[in-house]
């Protein structure tokens, strides 16, 4: 279960940025192709955080879906795994335009 490492991760820099100050939440942007379970990593944040001063905050994760352009015809699609060619030529020369996000996007901060 990687999801407990990228935690862990996540936690780490997390309380760098906050250095000390309450956190209520945080955001995180998360591309399908990172093959990440929101739900798996918002119950595994609960257990790093867990005796941690981030006990009790939420982690809020907004999940990006993933996008494709055709090189040859410009076409832009969701990729899923039904489709990875085109649906307009059948050209199998995609270039990811969306999907390998994983970012920390906001941190929301409780009043001290
Ligand atoms: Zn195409």
């Amino acid at each position: 279960m990687h999801e407990l490492s990228i935690c862990q991760s996540i936690v780490d820099a997390v309380e760098r940025h906050a250095a000390g100050r309450p956190v209520r939440a945080v955001h995180l942007t998360v591309g399908a192709l990172r093959q990440i379970v929101p739900d798996t990593l918002t119950f595994c944040w609960e257990l790093v955080t867990e005796a941690t001063p981030l006990a009790g905050s939420q982690l809020v994760v907004d999940h990006v879906a993933a996008v494709v352009r055709c090189l040859p015809c410009n076409r832009r699609q969701t990729l899923t795994e039904m489709n990875l060619v085109c649906d307009v030529c059948g050209g199998s020369d995609l270039s990811i335009v969306a999907g390998e996000e994983f970012l920390i996007t906001t941190l929301e901060l409780a009043e001290a």
